[in-house]
């Protein structure tokens, strides 16, 4: 996978919803996990995270 590499002078333009990053519901019941096959178009998208199909809203995972 080639992932461009994150310049910190843009931080304040960090988005959420990169290819590549994996996201999981934090409710242990449910414990869904997607991955980003393909991001949001640079300087369309925001900084919400998904929202699981349960209805929490889903947290980056490391
Ligand atoms: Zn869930």
């Amino acid at each position: 996978m080639n992932l461009p590499a994150i310049d910190n002078r843009d931080k304040e333009l960090a988005m959420a919803l990169q290819e590549g990053e994996i996201y999981r519901c934090p409710d242990e019941d449910c414990a869904c996990e997607i991955t980003v096959t393909k991001g949001a178009a640079p300087g369309h998208g925001r900084d919400r995270h998904p929202t699981c199909c349960c209805g929490h809203v889903m947290e980056e995972a490391g």
